[in-house]
């Protein structure tokens, strides 16, 4: 690999199971490339359902003696990984960048914020509380226990490779669970660099285990074995109702983030230039491909043409290169795949009327990078009103009154994030609460954070990650009834 690392160990070519490097088998590995050169950086197993079978047996055998330590116990270790995964920001934001394509300093932010999850359970460890109530007869007593659910598994996507991970890892870690991920193939990398520092931390044997390799083989063992408790997938909804169909064989427990649509409404009476921010901040980070990306614009009457053409400007200005290069603002996406989708959508777009304010094409620097686009004129008859776009291309439809604006927002079976600007105090509320989304920006284009719950309603899925609801997902609710 030519990757610059101050420490070369962080490039592993192997898996982590059971606390042991395992290397693939003749024949069998994954290739993993860069995005914006397609020049190989390294090779990875791909495991099959027997590797897979022993990460979770290694994660049972270790779940007695982890589950058994104290909190603080387990928050010393899950705080020394959160300090090495931040001594190693940079490398491991070069791995990610060299593997995914967001620009350096996405991957610097994403390093830390995939740490901050960790630092904050770490902290969380030590608060799970349970609860006394007063009993029903005065011969009974009555007290809930929270216990960790027991052997997890994960399954993570490509766009934040390293978040994705410890977004699951430090909760369930936490509890006193155990865990086996397995990452994109697109992006094992970054999986693999937290397992080496998780394992320097002293991460006890078989707490965590990575397994690279064929998603059915791999999926199709974590869903299907008993022993595997609880199931967390952030990922595609189409994918996400396979696995819970699979996992309902055993009746696991799962934690769902799926796909998103989400609004961005900017009402008349907005602040223009931190709607557009807002708006770039949303739309545009990891070239769109975010589950939580402004999906549909709407810009009321008032100000819909001022503010598509404050939009397109800004766009227009966006810097688009290798995402090592200082200042880049849009790096590559992740394949020729999603490159054809956001075609397609653009078509499609412009048959039903559609016109290109800003970007529309494919990049001059060829591979997967695509202008950032500005559609003007969006209608809900368009498939973009209906699709996550998972590119750089934000549509701006048109509406009238508040009404039509929640109505048009809501109308989607996704419900993660949702976006509007506006001043006026009781109308804030009143959209507030009308939007069907887990997650809502008010006057903000950027939300994530380690305190606040991260989750989706409707088809976007279920359960909440990060804050003091996170760790909820991996505790079981225990009620002891005593006679005394
Ligand atoms: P994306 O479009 O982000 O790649 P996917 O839902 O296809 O979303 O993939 C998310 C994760 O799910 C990846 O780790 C992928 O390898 C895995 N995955 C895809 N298909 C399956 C499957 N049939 N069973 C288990 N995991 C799968």
């Amino acid at each position: 690999s030519e990757l610059a690392l101050k420490d070369a160990t962080l490039l592993r070519e192997e898996c982590f199971i059971g606390g042991q490097w395992q290397a693939a088998a003749a024949g069998t590995t994954i290739m993993v490339t860069n995005p914006s050169t397609g020049a190989r950086i390294a090779v990875v197993p791909s495991m099959s359902a027997a590797e897979t079978r022993a990460a979770i047996e290694a994660a049972q055998a270790a779940f007695a003696p982890w589950s058994a330590r104290t909190g603080k116990e387990r928050a010393a270790i899950l705080r020394r990984w959160f300090e090495l995964i931040m001594a190693n920001q940079e490398d491991l934001a070069v791995i990610m960048t060299a593997e995914q394509g967001k620009p350096l300093a996405e991957s610097r932010g994403e390093i830390a914020y995939a740490a901050s999850f960790i630092e904050w359970f770490a902290e969380e460890a030590k608060r799970v509380y349970g609860d006394t109530i007063p009993g029903f007869s005065s011969d009974r007593r009555i007290v809930v226990l929270k216990q960790p659910v027991g052997v997890c598994a994960a399954i993570t996507p490509w766009n934040f490779p390293a978040a994705m991970i410890t977004r699951k890892a430090g909760p369930a870690l936490a509890a006193g669970c155990t865990m086996v991920v397995k990452p994109a193939s697109q992006t094992p990398l970054s999986a693999l660099a937290l397992c080496v520092l998780a394992e320097r931390a002293g991460m006890p044997k078989g707490v965590l285990s990575c397994v690279t390799g064929a998603a059915r083989e791999i999926g199709g063992e974590l869903t299907a074995n008993p022993i595997v408790r609880k199931l967390s997938f952030t990922g595609s909804t189409e994918i996400g109702k396979v696995l819970i169909r699979q996992c309902a064989a055993t009746v696991k427990r799962t934690s769902m983030e799926l796909g998103g649509n989400a609004p961005f409404i900017v009402f008349d009476d907005a602040d223009l230039d931190a709607a557009v921010e807002g708006a770039i901040v949303s739309k545009y980070r990891n070239a769109g491909q975010t589950c939580v990306c402004a999906n549909r614009l709407f810009a009321q009457d008032g100000i819909y043409d001022a503010f598509v053409e404050k939009l397109a400007l800004r766009v227009a200005r966006l810097r688009v290169a290798d995402g090592m290069t200082e200042g880049t603002e849009i790096g590559p996406l992740i394949d020729q795949t999603a490159v054809a989708k956001v075609e397609q959508l653009i078509g499609n777009a412009i048959t039903h009327g559609g016109r290109v304010a800003a970007g529309g094409k494919r990049h001059a620097l060829g591979r997967t990078f695509f202008e950032p686009t500005v559609i003007a004129g969006a209608t809900p008859e368009m498939d973009i009103f209906r699709e996550e776009i998972f590119g750089p291309v934000a549509p701006v439809f048109r509406f009238s009154t508040e009404e039509e604006a929640i109505r048009l927002a809501n109308s989607t079976q996704y419900g993660l994030a949702a976006y509007f600007y506006g001043r006026d105090i009781s109308r804030v509320w009143r959209v507030a609460e009308a939007l069907e989304f887990g997650i809502v920006g008010i006057n903000q284009g950027l939300i994530s954070t380690e305190v606040a719950p991260f989750g989706g309603m409707k088809e976007s899925g279920n359960g909440r990650e990060g804050s003091k609801y996170g760790i909820e997902d991996y505790l079981e609710i225990k009620y002891l009834c005593m006679g005394i």
